[in-house]
């Protein structure tokens, strides 16, 4: 390969005039230029090939460039690359629609196509509302250290602290936190660890429509895993108080828990499941929101009689196309297996990071490995170092993870990605 170092792996009109996730426009993190990607590699501008441990936030689960999706993506544009869905209808969103209610939690029976993951949140929140129908039934509860995305509603049901909003404080609409639960994925159930929530649903369930979180696994607000009995526990109140269970698995459907699904890491079923991110395999911004006969019935039977709702852009087609496509390449693919090998090498690797005397604790589970630490991780500088390590991490908070492309990645890649993680925890300044 040869590598042009004239070119700049940062650009100065993207420094002084776009906006990235979170950041400040004074002392903005730096960027990296990508200038194609292929498999598990991303190719920055000046040549330099990174492995991608973070599959563009849980979505590229085929690796980038896929030819199968490329094709399906490409034959759609040839048709038509959009059509309003009042109306209307098209191949892509009924043959997608089709093999999602296949694979989703078999009580589910209507979907609804969405924009992005936080309009997703939006809606389900809308449809348990509507579903309600009762003035008084507005109220939502979750836990704490949840992430549900970035629009307004969406902001009130994330963790207050982890959750990246506590800047609009008082601007939000006031939702019931129940304490995180403590106990892990693979610890022994403690009944303790359902209190706080089983106190907030008994004193509030005449106000609450529903319980919104992230089954199994918290993401961006902690990447904590937590006990499947905390979902027995809190279907049973719910169905016990006539509350409904939204289950938002738009970082964990679609294989990357170890399960194609979390909820099937408990066996019990939503009443509303929201997905997106890995939907269509990283290609398209889309999400989709699920609901049983039961709620699409009390919808339409209520005051307003139809889900109030309709995005511009709904079941997009060339987002159904290729997330048909992505869908079917992942269920024809031994997915179970190369989560099964990934999680078995990372578990070789990173928990070494046990001993050194800054890391908290260090959670394997299905196709995520992260190492939580004492200190505040300082992204750019922490990026800066990745990329001399040739492989691409975005650590937030206290934690550093990697969640590399299941699909695309080599068993020696996820070798690399995980001593590097492991070396660069290891060396992390101490700032705490
Ligand atoms: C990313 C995420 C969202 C928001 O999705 P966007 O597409 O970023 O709006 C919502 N819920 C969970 C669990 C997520 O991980």
């Amino acid at each position: 390969m040869t590598v042009k170092h004239t070119v700049s792996l940062h650009d100065d009109f993207d420094r002084r005039h776009l906006w990235h996730p979170y950041t400040s426009t004074h002392d903005p993190l730096p960027t990296y230029v990508v200038d194609s990607a292929e498999g598990a590699e991303l190719v920055l501008s000046d040549g330099t090939r990174i492995i991608d441990g973070m599959s563009s936030w849980w979505c590229v689960i085929h690796g980038y460039n896929h030819p199968v999706l490329n094709e399906a993506i490409s034959k759609q544009v040839k048709k038509m690359s959009h059509v309003m869905f009042g109306g209307l209808t098209h191949k892509p969103a009924i043959e997608l629609g089709k093999l999602l209610l296949e694979i989703l939690p078999p009580s589910m029976n209507h979907i609804f196509y969405a924009d992005s993951g936080s309009v997703a949140t939006e809606v389900a929140m809308k449809m348990a509302v509507q579903a309600q129908n009762n003035p008084k039934r507005t109220n939502f509860v979750t836990i704490r250290n949840g992430y549900h995305g970035d629009t307004w509603n969406a902001m009130s049901v994330c963790d207050p602290v982890t959750g990246m909003h506590g800047a609009f404080g008082p601007a939000l609409p006031i939702r019931y936190f129940a304490d995180a639960p403590e106990c892990g994925f693979n610890d022994s159930w403690d009944e303790a660890d359902f209190n706080s929530m089983q106190t907030i649903i008994e004193q509030h369930a005449d106000e609450i429509a529903a319980v919104i979180l992230e089954p199994i696994v918290q993401g961006a607000g902690g990447m904590r895993f937590y006990h499947p009995n905390y979902l027995k526990k809190l279907r049973e109140i719910c169905t016990k108080k006539g509350i409904l269970l939204i289950f938002d698995e738009i970082a964990t459907g679609f294989g990357r828990t170890g399960k194609l699904f979390a909820w099937e890491h408990a066996g019990v079923e939503p009443d509303i499941m929201l997905i997106g991110k890995a939907l269509t395999g990283g290609y398209m911004t889309f999400s989709a929101v699920a609901t049983s006969a039961s709620v699409a019935d009390k919808i339409s039977s209520s005051d307003a009689k139809v889900m109030m709702h309709g995005p511009t852009f709904m079941a997009n087609p060339l987002a159904c196309s290729v997330a048909l496509a992505s869908t079917k390449l992942l269920l024809a693919s031994p997915w179970q297996q190369r989560i099964k090998r990934i999680e078995e090498i990372m578990s070789g690797i990173l928990p070494e990071a046990k001993k050194f005397p800054h890391v908290r604790n260090v959670r394997i589970l299905g196709g995520i490995g992260v190492i939580e630490v004492e200190q505040y991780i300082d992204c750019g500088e922490f990026q800066k170092r990745c990329v001399k390590e040739g492989v691409w991490i975005r650590p937030f908070g206290h934690n550093a993870y990697i969640m590399p492309p299941y699909l695309a990645v080599s068993d020696s890649q996820v070798e690399q990605l995980s001593k590097a993680l492991v070396k660069l925890v290891k060396e992390l300044p101490c700032n705490r």
